[in-house]
């Protein structure tokens, strides 16, 4: 994705020419990019060859999911809806790990049915639910258990989960608990012990923190774990200025744990796979001048993207065509909806802009559409898939009368 003549171009289409076809608001991804990301990312890992189980809630969308699974990715899910996509996609159940910490009866149930690799389970209650169901079905069931490492993952509070004030998984008491309870079941087949820290996590130490729990408590107790599963979080460069996450340092720390325990690693990556492949194009409906501001009002809006509103995060914002003439302004970018929280980002030194000029909000591939809504009674935008020149639909704009 990059300026070509001045214009900004996926692969070798221009925005402009997508706008024009396609209206906005309207997801646009990077096949590309796509098949870069997940290169690199067995690549960084490819001495102990892991199970790479892509976190569908970053981005649910069917055709995207298939083109992962084309890459023998397999799944992180969690919800039945999202176990369900995830087989709708293709993905072979045996690569298919069940996280949550509220997992229902109906959920627990379907997923035994579709015999996937790993229940992941967050308490004792919920193991005692999984057996009683397993037992009904005579079958034992694969699981693992979801330890707190209680480490802090020094990323934002709202995407932090190995911390002990967090609700996610079991304390290393509780897990020696389970672990022991499980070896007296005769319907659990205890296979993995699971970790996921936080999300958008840009320094390595937190993974070696995290590693180094996991150590200590395979020392104290008496149990093979066939995996380990590592979870998801690595960050992305939402700007030039981030911090770039260590991947050979974190792999290093895995090779070293690995010597001691032997076990088959799984990770289960959301934004490192999609984050970067995806930008929102907008048009500009108004630009309103108050006493303070320019406000540059987009027909995106929360409900298109809900990260900035929701955690504060901040997505770069672009101009689709490059002036020549340097004519800089300070604007904030809102969208529609009767929110203050409305905004996207304020701008200083924006190139100046016009109404019906196209804008593009960058790196929404992950927690952009998966977090849609339709609040204020607003369709969900289309989603594209670039392959070169070739454009191709994966998700039609939301009619209204799919909802009035
Ligand atoms: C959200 C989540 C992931 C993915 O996190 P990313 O930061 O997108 O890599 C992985 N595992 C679990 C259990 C999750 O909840």
């Amino acid at each position: 994705m990059k300026y070509i003549n001045k214009k900004f171009t996926i692969e070798k289409v221009s925005v402009q020419k997508i706008a024009k076809k396609f209206d906005t608001p309207t997801y646009c991804y990077s096949y590309k990019k796509l098949n870069e990301n997940i290169k690199n990312f067995k690549k960084n890992f490819k001495s102990f060859s892991p199970l790479i189980c892509f976190a569908i809630k970053s981005n649910t969308n069917v055709n995207l999911i298939k083109e992962i699974k084309n890459f023998g990715l397999g799944a992180d899910v969690v919800s039945m809806g999202e176990l369900m996509m995830a087989l709708k996609a293709g993905i072979n159940p045996k690569k298919i790990v069940f996280s949550g910490v509220g997992k229902t009866s109906k959920e627990i149930n379907y997923a035994i049915d579709k015999k996937i690799l790993l229940i992941n389970a967050e308490s004792k209650s919920e193991i005692k639910e999984i057996e009683k169901i397993a037992n009904l079905k005579k079958r034992k069931v694969q699981v693992g258990i979801r330890l707190n490492p209680n480490t802090d993952a020094k990323t934002l509070k709202q995407i932090s989960t190995g911390k002990r004030e967090n609700k996610f998984g079991v304390n290393d008491k509780v897990f020696i608990e389970i672990v022991k309870y499980c070896k007296n079941s005769n319907y659990i087949d205890l296979k993995c012990l699971s970790v996921h820290i936080g999300s958008q996590i840009l320094d390595h130490k937190p993974y070696e923190k995290m590693l180094n729990v996991i150590s200590k408590i395979i020392n104290k107790i008496n149990h093979n774990f066939e995996f380990i599963d590592l979870g998801g979080g690595m960050g992305i460069s939402y700007n030039s200025r981030n911090k770039k996450l260590n991947y050979k340092k974190y792999n290093l720390a895995i090779k070293k744990f690995l010597k001691n325990h032997k076990s088959k690693i799984i990770f289960e990556p959301g934004r490192s796979i999609v984050g970067n492949t995806g930008i929102l194009i907008c048009k500009v409906i108004y630009i309103k001048k108050t006493e303070s501001k320019n406000f540059v009002i987009l027909d995106a809006a929360m409900n298109d993207l809900i990260r900035p509103a929701l955690y504060g995060a901040v997505h770069k914002i672009l101009p689709s065509v490059k002036k020549n003439k340097k004519l800089y302004k300070t604007y904030e970018f809102v969208g529609p909806i009767c929110e203050s929280t409305d905004k996207f980002a304020t701008s200083k030194n924006f190139q100046e802009l016009k109404e019906k000029d196209l804008i593009i909000i960058c790196d929404v591939g992950a927690y952009g559409m998966s977090l849609s809504s339709n609040y204020n009674l607003r369709p969900k935008p289309t989603e594209i898939l670039i392959k070169g020149s070739k454009i191709k639909v994966i998700k039609k704009r939301q009619k209204y009368r799919d909802f009035i």
